[in-house]
């Protein structure tokens, strides 16, 4: 079932200890199949030395069943699903634990729109979620997460492919695109990026970027005249 999808996501999964973004068993990456209502999602606490597609679990959408798999899914499986169901155009999801991105989260932070490479992917800062209250970590925990993502991604009016990550308040990062590969794409970004304002706001903690040089670097590579790259001719 969904060959192709765990395919895709076991792949994605290996990249992320590839690019050096996850060690250990800190990270997982999951893909939808929306017409099906499946997700696929790496299993919870295996390695990922000689992880195949065949250990990836399948999920359903809505009632967060695991529908085939040797393996329970990620414990992160909740709040996955809840920002599939809350933002139709994502495809695939990341989570590290990427040092940078963690430590804005551990500071309870946004990460500025600082530079142009920030503003390539990222149409303003990324921000960082409320904390959650203690009834919401006892109770539900992993699916509370997600609600506060959605939340503050609905409180801000943010568009979530012109910003396709966001930090988790004394957690870590989750990013998303339009498959699991692109989402894995954004986690790498974000952890280069946080490096680079941590360094930037270590230099001149009063740093800042004009929103016309934000828009500019935005647009050029995903507005509607978008010329950036070779295109179509
Ligand atoms: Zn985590």
């Amino acid at each position: 079932m969904l060959k192709e999808l765990k395919e895709q996501v076991c792949r994605a999964n290996l990249e992320l200890v590839r690019r050096g973004v996850v060690i250990y068993t800190w990270g997982n990456v999951s893909g939808i199949n929306r017409e099906k209502g499946l997700i696929v999602i790496k299993p919870s606490g295996v390695d990922y030395d000689g992880m195949e597609p065949e250990d990836m679990v399948v999920v359903d959408l809505e009632s967060g069943e695991t529908i085939e798999g040797s393996w329970n899914p990620s414990s992160d499986t909740k709040t996955h699903l809840e920002l599939y169901r809350a933002f139709p155009s994502i495809g695939g999801i990341t989570h590290t634990h990427s040092i940078n991105a963690v430590a804005f989260a551990q500071a309870g932070l946004d990460i500025p729109a600082l530079g142009t490479t920030h503003a390539d992917y990222f149409y303003g800062a990324i921000p960082c979620t409320r904390e959650l209250s203690k009834g919401e970590v006892e109770e539900a925990y992993e699916s509370n997460t997600g609600k506060s993502i959605v939340e503050c991604i609905k409180e801000r009016g943010i568009d979530p492919l012109a910003v396709p990550g966001i930090i988790v308040k004394n957690h870590g990062p989750f990013s998303w695109g339009k498959d699991a590969a692109v989402s894995v794409y954004h986690a790498v970004v974000m952890e280069a990026i946080s490096e680079m304002a941590i360094k930037t706001l270590l230099l001149n903690p009063q740093a800042s970027m004009a929103q016309y040089v934000c828009d500019k670097h935005y647009m050029r590579k995903h507005g509607p005249n978008a010329y950036y790259g070779q295109g179509k001719k």
